[in-house]
């Protein structure tokens, strides 16, 4: 069994915090290979003076000095986005966890994939913006894609016992008996609340997610189900199956994390406690099982497991993340990006909670799709979009 060397991108964050407890909880399969922030000097200091990590990275250059005197060691420091691009592509390691909010990890996870690393992957938005390319270069450098986010692991468990495991054949899965995955939602905050109290809700209220402890904007997103959006685009690239076949339903205890039904009408799920260590574990060890310190399912205490359809009407953001998937090319990305700046707006007061559906719907109705789009033409979408979406902020500003 190998020891894996992991480089952690977003080493300061909700998932990089989770992950480094699992490198404390399983050192004999997982090693910290490097740690990039953004910006928390202090904080990714901290994590790499407990983790001895021979390379870091921080991206902002501003606060490079102060990484440096908070470090009680000597490792090799990078920074800038081409420093972040450097420790994604180490010789030293084998898989790179992208775990930077938003679209800024695409770039160093393409690196990471050209230099031969197989990839863990928590930032969902780089899947739906460029899931094409990331697919398609992973297939070609002959490396593994690993779902983290809950659901998809979840589903790759589901669909496990059907895929090769030989690096050549990494992403083939065999789905032609697949008749539905079917990714849980636990509802967020606001799953129960009429319409009519939409306009009031706070950025408070709506960080208060029910069952998971998240990043902020994960959490905003999970509360507008722009995050179930977004998965189901995520899940239709990771698992090659079209959108149609990929439906939501929610479960508010957040104990069942997906299912797959097959074409004889069984269905496999995957049950945990709501913890990201369990995927973050399961995509290091893959295709391993090792035990850990984390608590099993006590089933005398888990009283009921409720499955609910969404409320597509009152949540609008599951129908454009399906009308996004399946028109391709660049609306995904241009409905990612806008959702970024709609989201950053309300958690500014800038706009009510509402108008973040309103903002994406309509930058996504000024938009023309560009088919089977290239990185240049995904990223220029996401540029075009931010712009869009902030002149609709202006419009709708209280
Ligand atoms: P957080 O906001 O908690 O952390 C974000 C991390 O990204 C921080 O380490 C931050 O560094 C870093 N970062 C931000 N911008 C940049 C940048 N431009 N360059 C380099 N690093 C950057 O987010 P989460 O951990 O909640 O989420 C991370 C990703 O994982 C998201 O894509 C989210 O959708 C996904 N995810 C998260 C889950 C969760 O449970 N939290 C579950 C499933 C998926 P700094 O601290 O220096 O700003
Ligand atoms: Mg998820």
């Amino acid at each position: 069994m190998k020891r894996k060397r992991v480089v952690i991108l977003g080493a300061t964050g909700s998932i990089g915090e989770s992950a480094l407890k699992v490198a404390c909880d399983i050192p004999e399969r997982m090693e910290i290979a490097g740690l990039a922030a953004n910006s928390n000097a202090e904080k990714l200091a901290a994590a790499a003076n407990q983790t001895r990590a021979p390379f870091v990275c921080l991206v902002d250059k501003t606060k490079i000095d102060m990484l440096r005197n908070a470090l009680d060691y000597k490792p090799r420091i990078f920074s800038g986005e081409v420093g972040l691009r450097e420790i994604a592509s180490l010789i030293d390691a084998d898989m790179v966890l992208v775990a930077i909010v938003g679209t800024s990890g695409l770039r160093p996870a393409l690196a990471a994939i050209e230099a031969g690393k197989d990839l863990a992957v928590a930032s969902k938005e780089i899947l739906v913006m460029a899931g094409e390319i990331v697919v398609r270069e992973a297939r070609a450098n002959g490396v593994h894609i690993l779902p983290v986010d809950s659901e998809h692991n979840a589903i790759f468990q589901c669909l496990e016992g059907k895929r090769s495991t030989s690096k050549s054949e990494s992403l083939s899965l065999d789905v032609s008996d697949v008749r539905r995955i079917i990714l849980t939602a636990s509802g967020g905050p606001f799953r129960e609340t009429p319409p009519k109290d939409f306009d009031s809700i706070t950025p408070e209220q709506a960080l208060k997610h029910p069952t998971w402890n998240m990043g902020p904007k994960i959490t905003i997103d999970s509360a507008t189900l722009f995050n179930k959006g977004l998965e189901t685009i995520e899940a239709h690239w990771l698992f090659g199956v079209e959108m149609k076949r990929v439906e939501v339903v929610i479960h508010p205890q957040s104990i069942v994390h997906s299912m797959v039904e097959f074409a004889d009408g069984s269905t496999l799920a995957q049950l945990s406690y709501s913890n990201m260590r369990f995927p973050i574990q399961y995509a290091v060890t893959w295709p391993d099982r090792v035990p850990n310190s984390l608590p099993p399912l006590d089933f005398s205490t888990l009283s009921k497991l409720e499955f609910f359809t969404p409320r597509y009407d009152d949540f609008p953001a599951l129908n454009l993340a399906r009308r996004a998937g399946e028109t391709g090319g660049t609306l995904p990305a241009v409905m990612n990006a806008a959702n970024e700046i709609a989201v950053a707006a309300f958690l500014d007061r800038q706009v009510r909670f509402p108008d973040i559906w309103r903002i994406v719907e309509e930058v996504m109705d000024r938009h023309m799709p560009v088919a089977h789009a290239d990185l240049d033409a995904i990223l220029g979408a996401d540029q075009w979009a931010r712009a869009q979406a902030r002149e609709c902020v202006e419009a709708l500003k209280r």
